[in-house]
């Protein structure tokens, strides 16, 4: 029941910040005003606070519904899954990679890069997959859709221009693309829990949320589903320990346990 909730909310969301990023609903400019860095960057208090008051209290829920970067590594995951099985297993945190990550962004910030902190910045990141590789895209779709209504005497659909808007901007949305598709379908979030500075401080405050994803050491047979379900790599079946700070609150693993060991309470 969490799970469809969760994927019903980040579907709309994400399609949401499409349209909006596609140029068709400029009323979903909303959902862009409540993405963790921008508003940071923008000190918009009010957003900075509501996620980081949801993320302290329940943990990173945000990651699951409200990010299109990590809606997208979750669709890219789906994906693969439809052709082959993937299969997680735990990892220990990489705690020095993260906070160094953080730390080199916010230098970058501070010092006059933010174009090349931009590059990992998940809410950019996103923007420019979508402006740079998809707007093009979803045009020649379009443009191929009114040549064969044209070809049935049916001239409804204009045909428009496909605008590139930059070409390196397009070679650095490729590569992304790229390089965080092939993450997601090998390791789940890794980018989450290893580059992005919006996980590693959305992490920290996850690490003590009281309301968290429990494993019943008591009702555990130690079977290792819910780790190989894991996208986030983070339950420690042999200890009976979920790692708070890099749960992205999918809600996959409850329902993948048959003792019913696993709640979020
Ligand atoms: S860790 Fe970063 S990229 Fe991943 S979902 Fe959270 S904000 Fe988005
Ligand atoms: S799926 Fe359930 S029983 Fe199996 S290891 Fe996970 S918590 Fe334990
Ligand atoms: S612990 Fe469960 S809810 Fe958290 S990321 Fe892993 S599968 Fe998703």
């Amino acid at each position: 029941m969490l799970r469809a909730l969760r994927i019903v909310a980040a579907g709309a969301v994400f399609v949401g910040l499409n349209l909006f990023f596609l140029g068709f609903a400029d009323g979903t400019g909303l959902l862009a005003r409540i993405q963790f860095v921008p508003a940071c960057l923008a000190f918009n208090l009010v957003a900075v606070g509501a996620v980081a008051g949801v993320t302290a209290l329940a943990g990173r829920i945000y990651c699951s519904v409200v990010c299109p970067l990590g809606v997208f590594q979750d669709i890219v995951l789906w994906v693969r899954r439809r052709f082959r099985r993937a299969s997680f297993s735990y990892r220990p945190g990489r705690t020095v990679v993260r906070a160094a990550s953080a730390a080199l962004f916010a230098v970058l910030v501070l010092c006059g890069g933010a174009a090349l902190a931009g590059v990992v910045e998940p809410y950019s990141a996103y923007g420019r997959i979508a402006t740079h590789l998809f707007e093009p895209l979803a045009a020649v779709c379009a443009n191929a859709v009114a040549d064969l209504c044209m070809k049935w005497g049916c001239p409804c659909i204009l045909k428009s221009e496909i605008f590139v808007r930059g070409w390196s901007a397009l070679g650095v949305a490729g590569v992304s693309f790229v390089a965080l598709a092939v993450a997601a379908a090998m390791r789940g979030r890794l980018f989450c829990n290893t580059v992005c500075p919006a996980g590693a401080l959305l992490g920290l405050l996850a690490a003590k949320a009281p309301v968290r994803i429990r494993l019943d050491k008591a009702k555990c047979v130690t079977c290792g589903l819910c780790a190989k379900t894991c996208k986030a790599e983070c339950i420690d079946v042999s200890r009976g320990k979920i790692d708070q700070s890099r749960c992205v609150r999918c809600f996959s693993c409850i329902g993948t346990c048959r003792k019913g060991a696993l709640s979020w309470r």
